[in-house]
């Protein structure tokens, strides 16, 4: 991750307000592959991740701006107590409760493994699946012991919704239809395709969750929906707006182009507009 620069904070500024083509655009300007030894030029493209990638993106570039703790106040909605509190959190720890684990398939009879073509995956039986097995499993030759039919009988193919898949479809008024027609090869019926969603959820975990608290005055349990996407942008948002007041100060004291003065990175600048506050602007 590239340290973020005014350019950033006047996209999450200026942009129209859709958090997932924001989201995604300071990902483009910041983010690069460590595969890639090139010198970077700003010219990425991570539409092809899930948003799950995307989410977790966010709370990285958030952690390195404001730190890895994250405070929020909500209100307990208990009858007659209505009291501020704080639920704090860990990025680190939140990150870490969200990671997918083979945990989620437990106990339910089927799994999901990576396909033969790169991206893909296959519904398959529970048991057919060993430590050493090659990860595609042609689950049609394999024992019908204790397996799943609906699953087995067709093995489902499908692919994990990507950002850009996510755009395509905003706005649709069957976008979870397209969003299928486009992720699950072939006709599946009602239940595969739940089992499909399930294995989507499973494996790229959607980070919106609840936070859960105790209310220290009442003792009621204290619940809040955490976006990340939203949350962050949000914290990063009300950070950026500062740009045009350093950009003023900036201007008047060193005589510097927008431009410059945008292109700095986002601590310098607000450093040598903090400095510029305190001393006033330079005669001349
Ligand atoms: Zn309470």
């Amino acid at each position: 991750m590239q340290a973020p620069t005014g350019g950033e904070d006047l996209l999450l500024l200026e942009a129209p307000d859709d958090d997932l083509a924001i989201g995604l655009a300071l990902m483009n300007r910041l983010a690069r592959s460590v595969d890639v030894k090139t010198e970077y030029d700003g010219g990425a493209d991570w539409s092809h991740l899930t948003p799950t990638d995307l989410d977790i993106c966010i709370l990285r570039l958030r952690q390195s701006t404001f730190g890895n703790h994250v405070v929020s106040d909500v209100r307990c909605r208990a009858a007659g107590c209505g009291e501020q509190i704080d639920i704090s959190f860990g990025i680190d720890q939140y990150i870490g409760h969200h990671i997918p684990t083979r945990a989620a398939f437990r106990g339910r009879g089927w799994t999901a493994e990576p396909a033969e073509e790169p991206g893909s995956f296959r519904l398959t039986s529970a048991t057919t699946v060993r430590k050493d097995a090659p990860p595609a499993v042609d689950v049609a030759s394999t024992s019908r012991a204790n397996t799943c039919p609906s699953v087995d009988k067709v093995g489902v193919l499908f692919r994990l919704p990507t950002i850009a898949d996510l755009m395509a479809v905003a706005g649709l008024a069957d976008a979870d239809e397209e969003l299928a027609r486009k992720c699950i090869r072939g006709l599946v019926s009602v239940r595969q395709r739940r089992l499909v969603e399930t294995a989507m959820e499973a494996i790229a975990p959607s980070l919106t969750h609840d936070l859960q608290g105790v209310c220290p005055e009442c003792g009621a349990e204290v619940r809040v929906l955490f976006d990340p996407r939203r949350y962050c942008l949000g914290e990063l948002r009300d950070r950026a707006a500062f740009i045009y007041q350093d950009i003023d100060v900036l201007a008047h004291r060193y005589h510097w182009t927008e431009s410059d003065i945008v292109a700095l990175p986002r601590i310098r600048r607000m450093n040598y507009a903090e400095a510029a506050r305190q001393e006033g602007p330079r005669s001349g």
